[in-house]
């Protein structure tokens, strides 16, 4: 079903040698660029930086303000499409490029998923199973949360939240002052936050799924994950779970993307309790961290898939082609010592590892717990693929 609304709706793809738009300038603009580019297309990247991943790759970055409606319309009269590779701007970023041109998918998606209290009661109102939450607007409604949800518990600020930053977990009442205190210090004004109950989940996977213009959903193998300090560390596939559950969360992902009236890719993050149930933890309408070892693992990767889906194209093939795992390098890998010229990590001691390919996003600065780039292996097991892409980058970072 063509999606509704759509200005392009009786207009055909969008072919090579078309300009596509990625709003955001960091390294998923930077893949999706380098997938579009090789397909024949012209991207231009819209970022509030000018020396950005994406810079490195796309024809052109229009460099502006997230919250200026004058600059993105002008920006957008010359783009066929435009996608995401960043949630965390404005949603009325996106309504004021869809004024001037198609924006996949539509302002609406992001809306709903840029806050966390949005997105659960999305999913709340469309009977898709979440953590036990309450939302929290003031100090008491802290406390009454905590009281109904129970601790532990995870307080996360509802938006511009990311990679852990934003949350803090209170595992005893003592905590619940401090982190009230924490999550509020420097906003200028009231926050709205979720309180989740804990969840000791078995594991983590995600699925990365594209729906195309008819409505036709493509999902890749969901990953296993594997999280330190609340960022994403490896992840891997096959996940080796059952059937049944990978079936689930697919079922779940290609229904939630259905739901949303996502026209591109999106990620759905799970939790999987112990008693077998499927969570939804969350959902980012773009491609994702977790997907990026099927550029070499499967027929067709995230981004060329992404640009298929936004570009009203048949969506690729998600066979994946073997096992395979992905490392993120963090900027804590290069010795960044201040009393030392910073050194980079081993590049050649890494890829002597059998298998191992290395992306490098061109950040200039390598500051801890930032994404640098990532390795990915392939094997002949996912156990081998985790082990080959650890090696890699224990020799990378030195040890
Ligand atoms: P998020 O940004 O919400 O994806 O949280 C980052 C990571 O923190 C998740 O991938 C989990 O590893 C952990 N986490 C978040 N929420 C919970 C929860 N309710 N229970 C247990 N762990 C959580």
């Amino acid at each position: 079903m063509p999606a509704a609304g759509s200005p392009r709706a009786d207009r055909g793809p969008i072919l090579p040698g078309g300009t596509l738009g990625i709003l955001g300038g960091g390294q998923l603009g930077s893949m999706f660029a380098a997938a579009a580019k090789r397909m024949g297309y012209r991207v231009e990247a819209i970022s509030d930086v000018a020396d950005c991943p994406a810079a490195r790759v796309c024809d052109r970055v229009h460099v502006g303000a997230y919250d200026d409606p004058a600059f993105l319309a002008q920006v957008g009269r010359g783009l066929d499409v435009v996608t995401f590779e960043f949630e965390n701007v404005p949603a009325a970023a996106g309504e004021a490029l869809a004024q001037v041109t198609v924006v996949r998918p539509e302002p609406q998606v992001l809306h709903t998923t840029q806050d966390r209290a949005r997105e659960k009661a999305f999913l709340v109102a469309h009977g898709f199973a979440c953590a036990p939450h309450r939302v929290v607007r003031s100090r008491h409604e802290l406390r009454e949360a905590v009281a109904a949800l129970g601790l532990p518990a995870v307080l996360k600020t509802a938006a511009f939240g990311y990679d852990g930053k934003g949350q803090a977990k209170l595992a005893r009442p003592a905590d619940v002052e401090p982190a009230w205190e924490a999550l509020n210090a420097g906003a200028d004004g009231p926050r709205t936050f979720v309180l989740e109950g804990w969840i000791d989940f078995d594991c983590e996977i995600s699925v990365v799924a594209a729906r195309g213009f008819d409505g036709e959903v493509a999902a890749f193998a969901p990953a296993r994950n594997a999280h330190a300090n609340h960022i994403l560390d490896i992840s891997s596939v096959p996940s080796g779970l059952p059937d049944s559950v990978l079936a689930a969360a697919a079922d779940i992902a290609s229904r939630l993307l259905a739901a949303l009236g996502v026209v591109g890719v999106a990620c759905v993050e799970f939790f999987l309790t112990k008693d077998g149930r499927v969570l939804v933890n969350e959902i980012a309408p773009r491609t994702h961290n977790s997907g990026h070892l099927t550029i070499e693992a499967c027929e067709t990767g995230q981004f060329e898939q992404q640009v298929r889906a936004v570009c009203g194209l048949p969506l690729g093939s998600t066979r994946q082609v073997g096992p395979a795992a992905m490392a993120n390098l963090l900027g804590d890998c290069w010795e960044n010592d201040p009393a030392r010229a910073p050194r980079d990590p081993d590049w050649a001691a890494a890829l002597a590892v059998p298998g191992v390919r290395l992306h490098l996003y061109g950040k200039r600065e390598p500051r801890p717990g930032r994404k640098m780039g990532h390795l990915t292996a392939l094997a002949d097991s996912p156990a081998e693929a985790v082990a080959r892409v650890t090696e890699a980058r224990r020799r990378a970072c030195r040890g």
